[in-house]
């Protein structure tokens, strides 16, 4: 059977939960399982929280004894659930290496009644673009997650929802640690897979992916899941200001990112979101707001204004009430969509900005970043 030797049985047991999809359909190839074992597999590693290759139901024992000599499940588990005196929760998942990642969820009550409820998932443990105003971008960049550690965030997660609020997640953002269109292979599996009832989630309507602005990656999302929601973040439409504010934004001209945002939106039909983290002295003076709506032009987007949450390090300052609705207003007069987000979760540095582990040994901070719920 591994006569010409593949390279995912170089190094044996091969992670199930750490497989991309092609490296799934490779490695059953291998093992010459048919349709329906691999489908057994599939649904226990990823529908289903089984956390042993022994425990997968319906195998025969040939298989079984097969895979358990090659593969293994390793699983994230729940280390820490951190309450905000806002009602948001942050839940810290440690991962099979030792180190931690974050979620948070977000509940949103309107008249008594719980009307939405979000998490907000990490990509990345710490990222590599190094924002100004970030705590994640403070880490460096340490490894992406994978597929199945996507995953595992939605699935706890909502079952943290369904016992907290006896309700299930409405709503999924990619926003938490890390860029997630660095890490698209990941991403856009997780994606596929959620495509499926029995998978964790809720449908792809109800999910955003965020992204500081990689057009190669927004025109792909576009194309592979359209009915996924996009969120750029903006911040400054001016490019020097913005590479002050972004360092990145020095491969990422504005220009290509709006084209990118024109693609999605004519490929999906859906307006992307612009999110935009206001900043005291740095990008929320009028002539700013004005410079958006030009670069925006004839794009239907919708503006997301995020209030800055402290990360002290960074020495940044949330904006005053009063010019954020000077700014808010020259945006809605060009026509515009505003929407302001009032962060949750500063107190359990949950909020926009404020995400940052490392490793169970070796914890710094938590908190997010990039977008509308948590990030920026
Ligand atoms: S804002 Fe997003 S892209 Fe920038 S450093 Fe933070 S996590 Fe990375």
């Amino acid at each position: 059977m591994f006569s010409r030797k593949h390279h995912l049985l170089q190094q044996l047991p091969v992670d199930l939960n750490n497989l991309s999809l092609t490296e799934w359909d490779e490695f059953f190839d291998h093992l010459e399982f048919g349709t329906e074992s691999r489908k057994l597999v599939f649904e226990s590693v990823f529908y289903e929280p089984v956390s042993g290759v022994d425990e997968i139901p319906d195998l025969s024992d040939k298989e079984r004894d097969t895979l358990a000599r090659v593969a293994v499940i390793r699983r994230s588990r729940q280390h820490e659930l951190s309450r905000s005196i806002d009602g948001s929760l942050r839940l810290t998942l440690l991962l099979h290496d030792g180190r931690l990642t974050e979620t948070v969820i977000i509940p949103e009550w309107s008249n008594g009644q719980l009307r939405k409820c979000s998490a907000s998932i990490s990509s990345q443990i710490g990222c590599f673009f190094g924002c100004s105003f970030c705590a994640t971008g403070r880490m460096g960049f340490h490894r992406n997650l994978a597929t199945g550690e996507l995953l595992e965030q939605v699935r706890q997660a909502q079952q943290v929802v369904r016992n907290e609020f006896g309700t299930e997640l409405t709503h999924l953002y990619f926003m938490g640690m890390g860029e997630p269109m660095h890490n698209y292979r990941a991403v856009s599996d997780a994606l596929t897979i959620m495509r499926h009832d029995a998978a964790p989630g809720p449908p792809h309507s109800r999910i955003t992916v965020s992204t500081v602005g990689l057009f190669r990656q927004i025109r792909m999302l576009a194309v592979d899941h359209p009915e996924v929601r996009l969120a750029v973040s903006i911040h400054s439409a001016d490019q020097q200001k913005r590479y002050e504010i972004m360092p990145v934004s020095s491969r990422l001209g504005l220009p290509e990112i709006r084209d990118a945002m024109v693609y999605h939106q004519r490929q999906t039909g859906c307006p992307p979101t612009v999110q935009y983290l206001v900043m005291e002295n740095i990008n929320d003076r009028p002539d700013d707001a004005r410079k958006l709506a030009s670069y925006l032009g004839t794009l239907r987007a919708n503006i997301t204004l995020i209030m800055y949450n402290d990360v002290p390090e960074a020495g940044l300052k949330r904006t005053d009430k009063e010019k954020i609705d000077a700014f808010r207003s020259i945006l809605e007069q060009a026509g515009f969509p505003v929407d302001i987000r009032w962060c949750f979760g500063e107190d359990i540095s949950a909020g926009c900005g404020q995400l940052k582990v490392c490793s169970c040994q070796d914890r710094v901070s938590v908190s997010m970043r990039h977008g509308l719920q948590a990030g920026g």
